[in-house]
């Protein structure tokens, strides 16, 4: 396949933008080839500047629940627009958005909008702080919550206690204020809270893993965290940015039937334009500003073609309830990708709920953050090189969800599953080094 036109504009990205990208996967640095420039997409599929067309996994990171360019969306922004595109007050919107979620996740009793996941989940834990009057907060290795300084915390090593900052320049002062726990493990939390429990205002996890790959939580796992959390006085934090609206109309409370006490909500209730929201329990959210004296503001929340498109979105997705069907079009592309594996005598394991899969390439069940870095990333490279040129685009990371959209059919699903049998095979070739 030629992407000679992506090489170019790479090249001369690359001199005005650092890395010639604006967020670090999209370089595909970890899939060892150079980086497709989007120019157009509608439904399940997404074209380049070399006018190749690929069946898109990516789906903006897991935004766009009801696919690519939707009609109710897009009519939605256009009339948003004509209005004006920002104002800096309120709007009738924003109530009317603030309502579905409200509905739809009924711990969230009150709810603040911002433009980023990022924003959600650092100022869910800034609120936490401020409502509990204690500082630390506990979150799992492998889970990403944006890129907030506190936030950019991974386990270092076995014995690490404190986080280890992720990134140079988060002072380990920051993230010395972030414990971290293994995902799925009780028991790593209970050794935090023995050492900790009074100076811990949060627990804050993704209740289904996306970024380390998509890794479900144990029976048991988010029960318990709720347990702890109300023996110790803490706040739970689930940051359902990847799973609100996308695992089930309720995320994953609604899913698994656990209740939070604080929520981050992004990705999908934006229907691809850069909305994300937080909310929660009425007498912790009306601690914040103007109510409360924890303070968080921004010019563009609430920007009313965000809201519009995120209305939108939900809107429809509510009225065509897609999750029965998700589930199918997930379980379908599990039992191919795990044939043509199988077919190909290379072990691996697929992780799914719903919409949001991971296929690794290993031969154990990956559970937490040290069982997925043991996948074989170059044999995931390899694979997602010989997708790509067979006209499947996938999460440019072997650390990734794939997104299934409301509009993949049968049709690309299976045109996926074969391409999938002739990549692995290739993949197969490969050895981590
Ligand atoms: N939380 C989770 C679970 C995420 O997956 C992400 C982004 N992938 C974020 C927070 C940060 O969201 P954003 O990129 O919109 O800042």
């Amino acid at each position: 396949m030629d992407r000679r036109l992506s090489a170019m504009w790479h090249r001369r990205a690359q001199r005005s933008l650092v890395g010639g990208v604006n967020s670090p996967v999209r370089s595909f640095a970890a899939v060892e080839t150079l980086p497709v420039f989007a120019s157009r997409a509608k439904g399940p599929y997404l074209h380049d500047v070399d006018g190749n067309q690929y069946i898109d996994y990516l789906m903006s990171w897991g935004a766009l629940l009801l696919g690519h360019a939707s009609d109710a969306i897009l009519q939605a922004v256009t009339e948003a627009a004509g209005r004006g595109t920002s104002y800096g007050l309120s709007t009738e919107t924003e109530t009317h958005f603030a309502e579905f979620i409200t509905t739809a996740i009924p711990s969230i009793e009150r709810l603040r909008l911002v433009s980023s996941g990022t924003e959600a989940v650092m100022s869910a834990v800034r609120l936490a702080r401020g409502f509990t009057g204690r500082s630390k907060i506990i979150k799992f290795g492998g889970c990403y919550h944006g890129h907030s300084d506190g936030l950019l915390v991974k386990a270092g090593s076995g014995l690490a206690t404190f986080g280890m900052p992720a990134s140079s320049g988060v002072p380990s002062s920051f993230a010395a204020e972030t414990l971290l726990a293994a995902y799925n493990d009780l028991d790593s939390v209970e050794t935090l809270v023995k050492k900790w429990g009074n100076h811990i205002a949060a627990i804050l996890v993704e209740p289904v893993a996306g970024n380390m790959g998509v890794v479900p939580p144990r029976k048991g796992f988010l029960e318990g965290l709720r347990k702890t959390c109300d023996r110790i006085g803490a706040l739970l934090i689930f940051d359902e940015v990847i799973t609100g609206f996308r695992v089930a109309w309720g995320g994953v409370q609604e899913y698994f039937g656990v209740r939070a006490d604080l929520t981050a909500l992004g990705k999908v209730i934006g229907g691809g334009l850069p909305l994300a929201a937080f909310g929660g329990r009425a007498d912790v959210m009306e601690k914040l500003a103007p109510c409360g004296n924890v303070y968080q503001a921004g010019t563009l929340s609430g920007n009313p073609l965000a809201v519009s498109a995120g209305l939108a979105a939900l809107d429809a997705i509510r009225k065509r309830d897609p999750y029965a069907e998700l589930e199918r079009r997930g379980q379908r592309l599990e039992e191919g990708l795990l044939n043509a594996a199988q077919q190909n005598g290379i072990p691996v394991h697929v992780n799914r709920v719903g919409s949001m899969l991971t296929l690794f390439f290993t031969d154990e069940p990956v559970v937490n953050r040290a069982t997925s870095q043991r996948v074989n990333a170059r044999r995931y490279a390899a694979f997602f090189r010989s997708m790509l040129d067979g006209g499947v685009l996938l999460p440019p990371s072997p650390w990734e969800a794939w997104f299934i959209s409301a509009t993949h059919g049968e049709t690309e699903i299976v045109q996926t599953i074969d391409c999938a049998s002739d990549a692995i095979g290739s993949a197969g070739n490969t050895h981590n080094d």
